[in-house]
């Protein structure tokens, strides 16, 4: 089988480097977080699982739940709203760079900014967009201070996109819609993909590619995501 942990540990820079954390929140406990990501969840992108070996998840948590940050469950983030569960990151971020073509992305729901992180250093450039302000502010503090630059914020309502970006050549969705907004497909180039979940009370996982005779739809499981909203809070 396949190991990432076989790979050299390289930080992205001295910010990353200098955040690793100790005990719970250490290198040791990202290395088992990724080594579960590849055995239990079957995830095989050895870029997406070296962006997570070397992202210190806890820097995105209060430091209440930082101890907690490489567990498989969603946690927390303030607001009512969870940071996704490291395997749904790794699936959603897999799915979309699947085809190596993807350089461009809108993420809808910043949150804690851990998505955000990863998509950073896979993608040339990422476009981010929340609807709750005081989150949206917290999670550019740390992506500041992880210097991480090829990102730009939004607050706003994700069923509208971000026009003013667009096209993209990959969205993905941290928030759950009865219907995927129309409009997201419409800021989607020929040939681009879309990973969200879709549903309210049940969800499951979806993955779309844009096509010029329409759009391909594949399902990627079950899962849970808060629902997305209308509207903006300050
Ligand atoms: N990837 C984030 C997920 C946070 S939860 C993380 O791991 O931390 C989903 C986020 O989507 C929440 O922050 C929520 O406020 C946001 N959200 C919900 N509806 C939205 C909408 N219409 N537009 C933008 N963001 C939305």
């Amino acid at each position: 089988m396949l190991d990432a942990l076989n790979e050299p540990l390289i930080f992205p820079n001295e910010a990353f480097a200098s955040m690793q954390g100790m005990g719970m929140t250490s290198q040791r406990t990202r290395n088992r977080m990724v080594q579960r990501l590849q055995a239990e969840y079957h995830i095989e992108d050895l870029a997406v699982l070296n962006a997570m070996r070397v992202t210190p998840r806890h820097v995105f948590l209060d430091e209440a739940m930082a101890s907690r940050a490489y567990e498989d469950t969603a946690l927390p983030i303030g607001y009512a709203q969870t940071i996704s569960q490291p395997w749904v990151v790794a699936k959603m971020t897999q799915w979309l760079l699947k085809t190596g073509e993807v350089t461009k992305v809108l993420e809808i729901g910043t949150g804690s900014g851990y998505q955000t992180a990863i998509l950073s250093l896979l993608v040339k450039q990422v476009y981010s967009v929340e609807r709750i302000e005081p989150l949206l502010l917290r999670a550019q503090a740390v992506l500041k201070r992880l210097e991480l630059n090829n990102i730009q914020f939004e607050l706003n309502d994700g069923h509208w996109g971000w026009r003013q970006k667009a096209p993209f050549n990959g969205i993905i969705s941290a928030a759950s819609p009865a219907k995927v907004p129309e409009e997201l497909f419409e800021q989607l180039v020929e040939g681009g993909r879309l990973v969200m979940p879709v549903g309210e009370a049940q969800q499951l996982l979806f993955g779309y590619v844009k096509t010029s005779t329409g759009v391909i739809e594949e399902c990627l499981g079950e899962v849970l995501f808060v629902p997305m909203k209308q509207g903006i809070e300050r």
